[in-house]
């Protein structure tokens, strides 16, 4: 399937082929319950970045790479490894993620153990630029610690 991604011509087409494939696979290791595999995986995600980023890609295929891939990372608790890519998202983005909501929190969770105020205020982020109720996703393990906390309850509630 590696040789089907890297036989199609354009550059960023390519790399969005290779990670879907990527994402196919780290989803059928977690199906299995392969840490090894899914921590091989990431890996591979994560040299794929690194080859883009050194070829000069930019623009929404390389956003779009970098905000699936730290998604994948998150579900793995690797917060470390997911900051240093969002924060290239948010410099690529003039300081802003946008509208999504997933990758405010995703922000959010990856600072949280070294910087409170900061993730206060991606969490209200968060909340302001999505629609949804992102209560749910606070309920996830990074913010384990703080699911009673009122300031973290404060920034992310709509009430
Ligand atoms: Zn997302």
């Amino acid at each position: 399937m590696r040789a089907i991604a890297d036989e199609v011509r354009d550059a960023g087409e390519a790399a969005r082929l290779r990670g879907r494939i990527l994402a196919w696979e780290i989803q059928l290791a977690r199906a299995r319950n392969d840490a090894a595999r899914i921590t091989a995986k990431l890996e591979e995600g994560l040299a794929l970045l690194e080859e883009l980023e050194k070829k000069g890609s930019s623009g929404r295929a390389l956003s779009g790479y970098r905000h699936h891939l730290a998604h994948h990372l998150t579900q793995s608790g690797r917060h470390d490894l997911t900051l240093p890519i969002l924060d290239a998202n948010l410099a690529a983005g003039g300081g802003s993620h946008g509208d999504h909501g997933c990758t405010w929190m995703m922000h959010a969770a990856s600072v949280w153990t070294r910087d409170r105020p900061r993730t206060l205020a991606l969490l209200r982020e968060a909340r302001d630029r999505d629609p949804r109720d992102l209560t749910d996703d606070f309920r996830i393990g990074a913010f384990d610690d703080v699911q009673d906390d009122p300031e973290f309850l404060q920034a992310i509630s709509r009430r």
